[in-house]
C-alpha cells in the first residue's frame, strides 16, 4: 500500500466572495517567484507577507474604525494599552516630558510613573479639567499630552478645546483616548487632536471576549511610525479576535443607544431613591462638568454611571454586590450586558484611603457600565440593591 503524504491543502476560489470576512490565521504567504515578493515589499503590489507586518482581519477591523473616526490609515493592534503605548513611543523619545491627565486608565498610570521613566522620558500629571494648571505644568521639553475624554471612574470631562488650542500654540501633541467617549460622542482628529487611542476590548467590540487595540494619527509621518513601532514591537492583533470585534462592531450603534438612554434614567432613578451620597453622570445639570459635556459630546453622556452609596463601610458594598445580581461584577466596562465595578477593591486598590477620598471615592463608591437589558429591569435591580445594601 503507498501512503499518500499530507498536503497542504489549496484554497478554494469562488466566482463570489463571501459576505463576512473570513478568518485568516496564516502567518505567512507564499508568492509565485521572488520578483512578486519583490513587489510587494516595494509597495508595488498590494498584500502581506508575515501577519507580524499586518494581515487581513487586523486591516478590514481597522477601516471600520478609520471610518467611524474619520481617521485614515489607523491600525488594529493587540491591546487598548499597546495602542496607548505605540502612539506615546510615536510622539516622544528619551529626554522628553510626557504630560498625562491625571485620571488616567490605571495601567496609562503605571506607564506614566514607572515606564516611561524608565525609558529616559519626563513625566508628569495635571488636572485636564483645568487649563491653568496645564499651562503651569509645561516644560520646555513637553512634546506631547496624553488625556482621555472623560475621566474614570469619576466621569470629570476634560476641557479639551482648550487642551488642544494650548499644546497647538506651543507645539505639542495631543494623543486621545477615546474609549469611553466613542467615535459617536467625540471625534478626536476631527477636533484637531494629533492621536486617536481605543481600548476596542470594550464598547466597540462589546462583548468582553476580544483584547485589541486601535491607533490613528493625523500626520502622514506618525502614521507610518505607529507602523513601524507596532510590528517591530511585535504589537500584532490576533486574527481571531479581529474578526470577533468585527462582528460586535456592527452592533456597536444599536448597543451604546440603549445603553446610554437607560444610564441617563438610572442616574434619575438613583438621584430619587434615598440610598445615595451622590450620583454621577455627565448627562445629569448637576454635574459639576454638565455644560462642557453638552458642548462637547452633545447628546452622548455615554454609558457609565458612577455613585456613592451612602454608609461608608465594605458590609454595605459586599451588601450592594451582592444583592445586584444577576448584573455581573466584574472590574471592565463596555459589554452588551451591565458590569459593576468597586474602584476600592480594583482599579484604585493600590491608592490609600485618604488619596480616593481625594479622587471623591469613599469605600462605597461604585461605577456601573451600563448595557442593552431592559431600562426597567436595570434600575428595579440597581435601586433594590442599594435599598437593601443601605439599611442592612
Ligand atoms: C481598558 C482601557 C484601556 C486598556 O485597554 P486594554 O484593551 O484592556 O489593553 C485603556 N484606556 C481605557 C480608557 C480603558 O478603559
Amino acid at each position: 500500500m503507498t501512503q499518500k503524504p499530507v498536503l497542504r491543502p489549496t484554497v478554494p476560489t469562488s466566482a463570489a466572495r463571501p459576505l463576512v470576512s473570513p478568518i485568516q490565521p496564516a502567518v505567512v504567504y507564499t508568492t509565485e517567484t521572488p520578483d512578486a515578493l519583490d513587489a510587494l515589499y516595494e509597495g508595488q503590489a498590494t498584500g502581506f507577507t508575515y501577519s507580524r507586518e499586518g494581515h487581513p482581519n487586523a486591516s478590514s477591523l481597522a477601516k471600520m474604525i478609520d471610518n467611524m473616526e474619520d481617521a485614515r490609515n489607523g491600525i488594529v493592534v493587540s491591546s487598548g494599552m499597546a495602542a496607548v503605548v505605540i502612539a506615546v513611543l510615536t510622539a516622544a523619545k528619551a529626554g522628553d516630558h510626557v504630560l498625562g491627565g491625571n485620571q488616567l486608565y490605571g495601567r496609562s498610570l503605571r506607564m506614566m510613573n514607572e515606564e516611561l521613566p524608565r525609558l529616559g522620558m519626563e513625566t508628569s500629571l495635571f488636572d485636564p479639567t483645568d487649563l491653568a494648571a496645564l499651562e503651569q505644568a509645561i516644560r520646555p521639553n513637553t512634546r506631547v499630552i496624553l488625556v482621555e475624554v472623560v475621566s474614570n471612574p469619576t466621569l470629570r470631562v476634560a476641557d479639551m478645546e482648550g487642551i488642544i488650542a494650548l499644546a497647538k500654540s506651543r507645539g505639542i501633541k495631543v494623543i486621545v483616548d477615546n474609549t469611553f467617549t466613542t467615535p459617536r460622542a467625540y471625534q478626536p482628529l476631527t477636533a484637531g487632536a494629533d492621536f486617536v487611542v481605543h481600548s476596542v476590548t470594550k464598547l466597540l467590540a462589546g462583548h468582553s471576549d476580544a483584547l485589541l487595540g486601535y491607533v490613528a494619527a493625523a500626520d502622514a509621518e506618525d502614521a507610518e511610525r505607529l507602523y513601524v513601532i507596532a510590528t517591530t514591537w511585535g504589537f500584532t492583533a490576533c486574527p481571531w479576535s479581529c474578526w470577533t470585534a468585527e462582528r460586535g462592531m456592527l452592533t456597536f450603534d444599536l448597543r451604546f443607544a440603549q445603553a446610554q438612554r437607560s444610564a441617563a434614567a438610572i442616574a434619575e432613578a438613583l438621584k430619587d431613591s434615598g440610598t445615595i451620597e451622590r450620583v454621577i453622570y455627565p448627562g445629569d445639570p448637576s454635574h459639576p462638568d454638565h455644560n462642557r459635556a453638552r458642548t462637547l459630546l452633545g447628546e452622548h453622556a455615554g454609558n457609565m454611571v458612577s455613585f456613592q452609596l451612602k454608609g461608608n463601610s465594605r458590609e454595605v458594598s459586599n451588601a450592594f454586590a451582592q444583592a445586584a445580581a444577576p448584573l455581573a461584577f466584574a472590574p471592565t466596562l463596555g459589554d452588551v450586558a451591565t458590569t459593576i465595578s468597586h474602584p476600592a477593591s480594583s482599579s484604585h486598590r493600590a491608592l490609600t484611603v485618604e488619596a480616593r477620598q481625594t479622587l471623591g471615592m469613599g469605600e462605597t463608591f461604585f461605577r456601573v457600565s451600563v448595557g442593552v437589558e431592559p431600562t426597567d429591569m436595570l434600575i428595579e435591580t440597581l435601586v433594590s440593591a442599594a435599598k437593601t445594601a443601605t439599611q442592612a
